[in-house]
């Protein structure tokens, strides 16, 4: 099984249009880009998880084969509004021989994403497949279950997915994908302990008030040990801390840190990380500090790992 990580950054991708902060400004000149969050499994057959506004590009770049199943997190456009791009897969091979990707999401999830893409399913497009969370169902090639993430009141339908597969005769792995939250209101049983654990960092520190309720890196330290993953990736990364001097840091998007993260004395705050280089090296630091033993690396786009 490989995973690919076809996009790393927060809802509007990073660097961010229309802005000129320290963090958007370094990444430009580094060339570094992060795109909207989506994640490719493939094994013997191709799994996707989330499709948002930069899907057309993720898939050409990555050569991506009409996918078994499509997973959505949650309602929220830059994790579903790419979804009319399934179209091409329907388009592209002989008349009546295309059966619909099966996507599978919640009730409430579909109930808002139908408004805008019914007509992929009444296109035979797609066929939405309603999940209940808790439970395992059977999809692309594996064992999967959602479990109910709290993603703030404009994603009632938010969720996380446990995958578990076969990888020899006996033995299985199991990764899993939290996408955007901000709690979980119980872990399943079955996630903790995983080999891959997914989580999103859109801030370094805890702001001050979670208004997006998103999770910080900060605040994925207690995630973390509750799943006790083998390997951690971090994703969905934002450009919402604020840099110390930066002029930008009155825009509406940046957030005061509650109580910052730095050396285990307090009197150092870590500077903000503004590229993967940054990020990389403050994970390191945040674990190295508190003696964290777990192993955790910061994904970028097109980012493979085998497992
Ligand atoms: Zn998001
Ligand atoms: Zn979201």
């Amino acid at each position: 099984m490989e995973l690919t990580f076809l996009g790393t950054g927060g809802a509007w991708g990073l660097p961010e249009i229309a802005c000129g902060c320290r963090i958007c400004k370094k990444m430009r000149e580094l060339g570094e880009k992060r795109n909207r969050t989506a994640l490719l499994l493939r094994g013997e057959k191709t799994v996707l998880i989330d499709c948002g506004p930069d899907i057309r590009d993720q898939i050409a770049r990555n050569a991506i084969e009409r996918p078994d199943a499509v997973f959505i997190t949650h309602e929220h456009g830059d994790h579903f509004i790419g979804m009319d791009d399934l179209f091409a897969f329907k388009r592209n091979v002989p008349r009546d021989t295309f059966t619909p990707i099966p996507v599978y999401l919640t009730e409430k999830s579909w109930e808002i994403i139908r408004l805008r893409f019914g007509y992929l399913e009444q296109m035979g497009v797609i066929t939405p497949r309603l999940i209940d969370t808790g439970r395992w169902f059977e999809a692309g090639g594996l064992e999967a279950m959602a479990f109910k993430t709290d993603h703030g009141k404009t994603a009632a339908g938010s969720v996380g997915f446990l995958f578990r597969f076969e990888v020899s005769r006996g033995a299985t792995k199991r990764i899993v994908y939290t996408s955007d939250f901000v709690d979980i209101p119980q872990i399943p049983e079955e996630a903790v302990s995983p080999d891959i654990l997914v989580i999103q960092s859109f801030w370094l520190n805890e702001p001050v008030e979670n208004r997006p309720s998103h999770m910080s890196l900060q605040r994925a330290l207690r995630f973390i040990e509750l799943f006790s993953p083998k390997m951690t990736y971090i994703t969905h990364i934002g450009d919402a801390d604020m840099v110390a001097g930066d002029p930008w840091n009155t825009c509406l998007k940046k957030y005061q840190p509650k109580d910052p993260l730095g050396t285990p004395s307090g009197d150092l705050p870590y500077p903000i990380p503004c590229c993967q280089t940054d990020w990389e090296k403050t994970l390191e630091r945040v674990l190295s500090d508190r003696r964290l033993t777990f192993k955790a690396a910061v994904a970028f786009d097109d980012l493979k790992v085998r497992i």
